[in-house]
């Protein structure tokens, strides 16, 4: 008798598993990628699998040509249109949502900047799944960790959705190299984005000669020691001579002594140059989460007791209004 033949398939543990794919949220100004984009696709990278990038905006050509540079890329879908004018999220988010469904990406990375900030949430919403906030370092494509108590502790985190909408803090990762990459470019259908729910109007931007605040190496920052105004002179004559950028404390902006793009800390900028110089600034723990992964710290305060001196690696207990005229005469 014929013995009965048991044919058994065994399917590799791979197939079936789906694939990583990341889409890369590009944020610019039409012209020129902003950094913190190349901070994200290293970020993206990690994860593994194939990265596409999204480059959405009006008349953003040279962004498409900056990025398709970058290494790593499979694709670049580009989204031009004047609808786009002002990068409002109530329209990128559904034109992000559509790009996903056509694409089935496993994950949507953008910096933790204004812009992702306002983003990535409306899409995680959109999605029915729960936003990862300023990611600090991927462990895995489902496993990431992140500060919490401003900056006081790190929480490792799972997720468990199908889509990880992740936005990246773009001082725990290198920027990636804009060389070496022919990324393909394709279209993405706009579709009806919604144009009744925000207009835009204009912007004000500040103009200034000196170093952007996150890509500065140096960087010099005033607090309520300042005490006005018009003493960030003094701030701005040394930068000037250090080609540093200038910061502030969230006290100084509140009083008005500057405007709050030169806020750094838990609410405002998350910087870490090569120098950071704090000018007057007590060193409460919601300045110190947006400064403290700086390289070299140097504290100017006249009191000895300051909570700045503990983070930093050269402190001067001194009259500010004595020490940076000083400083500026020896640099
Ligand atoms: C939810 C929340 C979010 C926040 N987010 C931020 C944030 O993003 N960034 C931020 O900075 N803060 C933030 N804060 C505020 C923070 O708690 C502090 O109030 C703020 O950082 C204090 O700013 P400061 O150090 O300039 O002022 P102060 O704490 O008033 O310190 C001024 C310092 O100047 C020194 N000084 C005065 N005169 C001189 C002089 N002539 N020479 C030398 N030293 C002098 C004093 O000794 C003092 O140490 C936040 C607070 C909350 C509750």
């Amino acid at each position: 008798m014929q013995a009965a033949l048991r044919t058994s398939v065994r399917i590799p543990q791979a197939v079936g598993r789906r694939l990583q794919s990341t889409l890369v949220i590009a944020e610019h100004d039409n012209n020129k990628l902003t950094p913190i984009t190349l901070n994200a696709l290293t970020a993206a990278k990690k994860l593994g699998g194939d990265v596409s990038c999204l480059v959405a905006g009006t008349n953003c050509g040279s962004v498409v040509s900056e990025l398709s540079k970058a290494a790593g890329i499979s694709k670049i879908l580009v989204a031009d249109s004047e609808v786009l004018l002002g990068f409002l999220p109530e329209r990128l988010a559904p034109l992000v949502t559509a790009t996903h469904n056509q694409f089935k990406f496993t994950h949507i990375v953008a910096g933790a900047t204004a812009q992702g900030k306002s983003l990535l949430p409306r899409v995680a919403a959109k999605l029915d799944v729960s936003p990862i906030s300023d990611i600090v370092e991927v462990k895995s494509p489902d496993t990431f960790v992140r500060t919490i108590y401003a900056g006081n502790a790190l929480m490792t985190l799972k997720s468990k959705d199908p889509v990880k909408v992740i936005t990246v803090r773009g001082t725990s990762f290198e920027a990636a190299e804009v060389e070496g990459g022919s990324a393909a470019q394709e279209d993405v259908a706009l579709g009806d984005l919604p144009t009744d729910l925000s207009q835009f109007i204009g912007q004000e931007l500040s103009k200034s000669d000196r170093p952007e605040l996150t890509a500065a190496k140096t960087v010099i920052s005033g607090g309520r020691g300042m005490k006005n105004g018009e003493n960030f002179q003094l701030l701005y004559t040394l930068a000037d001579k250090m080609n540093a950028a200038v910061g502030a404390s969230r006290a100084a902006v509140d009083a008005g002594y500057v405007p709050n793009d030169m806020q750094i800390g838990q609410t405002g900028k998350i910087i870490a140059p090569d120098l950071y110089i704090a000018v007057g600034i007590s060193g409460a723990i919601q300045h110190l989460a947006g400064m403290k992964d700086s390289k070299t710290i140097v504290a100017i305060n006249k009191d000895p007791e300051a909570p700045i001196f503990q983070v930093a690696d050269l402190g001067l207990v001194a009259d500010l209004f004595k020490a940076v005229p000083e400083m500026i005469e020896k640099v």
